[in-house]
């Protein structure tokens, strides 16, 4: 039966399996830009974060550093407040302006000069009610201020029309910017006898400030620079000034021939080098400037504070770069190692659920292989069994056919053996009756004669002659019949003896030496017609084969063999040889000697052994032939034919 080829099952380390499929690569590449695009994401988002942490932390720092600042400035500003205000109730300055003796002046342009020298104040000077300057504290200096008239300051101005008033300017003479403070001095009835005016400079707070990593600067209520760390900020303008405002502060002096060209602060999202914002920042809005000494169009922070007390705001623009870098990079950094964890995780997720359904699938086709080739098997073992059962009852019948065939040869063969041998015994049976004849007439002649005893020897022989009759026809009777198929003990002697009474009418014609030897009185399971039947066809085989010659030979040889040495034993055997000096088995059929119609002789059937092997093995023995080599009987070398039997007890 042809078996199907055997399938390989599938395995974990089939190559075909781990190949990259168009699919497979679409996936993974589709995964790679999610990745890419969920990471970008994610540090956009930490960025935008990062930048709203950084502007607040920033902002925080520039607050505390802006308040203190303003304080300082504040703290600066009421100091030198006060002074004006004490000047005009001194009765000393009050005497000199409202006299304008030179003796008065003198003494007050010393005292000025001391306070001015103990205060830390700029100058300090004394302008009477026309505006002109009648004493000052820088009275010894090329600079001095005595003899100019201030009419046109509004410090002045202001000042004659309030009582007090506060001027942020650059100083005609010294050209260094100031804050004038001046207070009117009134006499006792109350009329305007001048102004003391206190200028303050900041030279020390804006040093302070230059050493600050931060710009800072103030700026007046039009927003132009007053005070600031970058000397080159002054009198620039936080929003482009109007050309007519700019002419007007121009014309006025205040800060001289000042550009107020706007300050190089952008809103943040403007381009570097872009155009200055239309309106201020607002405090906490970040910004691009251009510092000196810094990137241009760095970013900052920038903080504005009012100055209490004055109109005056204060800026500080904080560095947020670097801060907002930083914490950028670091919660990056942090969400990159979160973002990676991801992944790793969800592809370890991902491997190990596919090698589950990898492995699970491998199990189901095994088992799904397995089953359909159990299956397979299991059909094939039916089909095999299927046909085996038919082949045993095909068999049986043959072998039922076979039988029935063989017990009709066996029928007919004997049959054969009875013609051929009727024929000789109706010879053998001429002569004694022939002689029974003549003794019979004997007989009577006797008894005619009175001679008893002569009748009486010849009937006798008569007697012994019927009966050998009686036992020629009784052999032909017996081997005519079918045989019982009962085994039983059977003597030896009595089977040869019997089939050679059946050959007596040939042997008596053919002459031919027999020879008989061997162990006697053996005894096999057999049944006895039929083991004669056997004897019969080989001795008559050996007859055929020896016919013709002088020296005509056959030997019929008797053994008992014991395989254990134990007489009787079951396993016991028995060998009877009949060997012939005749030609020897003839080549041409030698091979298939015992198969049927195998014979070298023209009236032959080629039966005889067949049958008799037949029979010998149905009483559980055997029938081989062998050659006679050089022989004891002649020339010939001859065939010898052996039958072994199982001994019986
Ligand atoms: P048959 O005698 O009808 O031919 P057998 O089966 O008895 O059939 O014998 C088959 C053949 O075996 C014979 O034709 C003969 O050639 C050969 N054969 C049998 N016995 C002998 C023997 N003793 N010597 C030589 N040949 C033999």
């Amino acid at each position: 039966m042809a078996r199907p080829p055997a399938a390989t099952l599938p395995t974990d380390h089939a190559p075909a399996r781990r190949s990259f499929t168009p699919r497979a690569a679409a996936g993974v590449a589709l995964a790679a830009l999610l990745m890419l695009a969920l990471t970008v994401a994610v540090l956009r988002m930490v960025e935008r974060t990062a930048h709203r942490e950084a502007t607040a932390a920033v902002t925080q720092r520039a607050l505390t550093a802006a308040q203190f600042n303003v304080a300082t400035l504040r703290r600066d500003l009421e100091k030198h407040r006060a002074l004006p205000f004490v000047l005009a109730q001194d009765p000393d300055v009050k005497t000199a302006l409202a006299t304008a003796d030179p003796q008065r002046l003198a003494a007050l342009n010393g005292k000025l000069e001391a306070l001015a020298a103990g205060t830390g104040a700029s100058v300090i000077y004394a302008v009477d009610r026309r505006g002109l300057t009648v004493a000052s504290s820088n009275w010894r200096g090329p600079d001095s201020f005595v003899g100019e008239n201030y009419a046109f300051r509004p410090y002045y101005q202001g000042a004659m029309a309030g009582g007090a008033a506060e001027h942020f300017a650059l100083g005609t003479i010294s050209r260094r910017p100031g804050l004038y403070l001046s207070h009117r001095l009134d006499d006792a009835g109350g009329q305007p006898l001048g102004v003391v005016v206190v200028k303050v400079e900041f030279p020390g707070l804006e040093e302070d400030w230059a050493h600050l990593a931060e710009p800072v600067f103030v700026t007046n209520s039009d927003g132009v620079v007053l005070l600031t760390s970058e000397p080159g900020w002054r009198f620039r303008s936080m929003v482009p000034l109007g050309e007519a405002a700019a002419e007007q502060l121009r014309r006025s002096l205040q800060f001289g021939d000042g550009t107020f060209a706007p300050l190089p602060i952008r809103p943040f999202s403007a381009a570097t080098g872009g155009a200055p914002a239309r309106k201020p920042p607002a405090s906490g809005e970040e910004v691009r400037a251009d510092v000196p000494g810094h990137p241009a169009g760095d970013s900052y922070l920038h903080v504005a504070l009012p100055v209490p007390s004055t109109h005056w705001t204060f800026h500080l623009l904080a560095p947020s770069r670097d801060e907002r870098t930083g914490i950028a990079a670091r919660m990056q950094a942090q969400a990159l190692v979160v973002l990676l964890l991801a992944y790793i995780a969800i592809a370890s997720a991902i491997y190990v659920r596919r090698r589950l359904r990898r492995h699970n699938a491998q199990q189901a086709a095994i088992r799904a292989e397995l089953t359909a080739r159990v299956q397979a098997r299991t059909a094939e073992l039916q089909a095999a069994n299927d046909q085996l059962r038919a082949e045993m009852e095909e068999r049986r019948q043959a072998e039922l056919r076979l039988h029935a065939a063989q017990e009709e040869l066996v029928q007919a063969n004997k049959l054969t053996f009875l013609g051929q041998i009727a024929a000789g015994v109706a010879h053998e049976i001429n002569q004694p009756v022939a002689a029974i004849r003549s003794y019979a007439d004997n007989a009577g002649s006797y008894l005619e004669r009175g001679e008893a005893d002569g009748a009486r020897s010849s009937l006798a022989r008569i007697g012994a002659l019927t009966e050998r009759i009686g036992a020629i026809t009784g052999q032909l009777r017996a081997f005519a019949r079918k045989g019982s198929g009962a085994r039983e003990p059977t003597p030896v002697d009595d089977a040869i003896e019997g089939a050679l009474l059946l050959l007596g009418p040939r042997l008596r014609t053919q002459p031919v030496a027999l020879v008989r030897s061997g162990d006697k009185g053996l005894r096999v399971q057999a049944e006895r017609l039929r083991l004669e039947q056997v004897l019969v066809n080989l001795l008559q085989n050996a007859l055929d084969a020896v016919a013709g010659r002088d020296d005509a030979r056959i030997d019929i040889a008797t053994h008992a063999d014991h395989a254990d040495g134990a007489n009787g034993g079951d396993d016991a055997r028995v060998r009877i040889e009949i060997a012939d000096n005749g030609p020897g088995i003839a080549p041409e059929i030698a091979e298939r000697l015992f198969t049927p119609f195998s014979t070298s002789k023209p009236e032959g059937m080629g039966l005889g052994l067949v049958i008799s092997r037949d029979i010998v093995a149905e009483f559980g023995g055997t029938l081989d032939t062998r050659p006679r080599s050089g022989g004891n009987g002649g020339s010939g070398s001859g065939a010898i034919f052996t039958i072994t039997l199982n001994s019986a007890p």
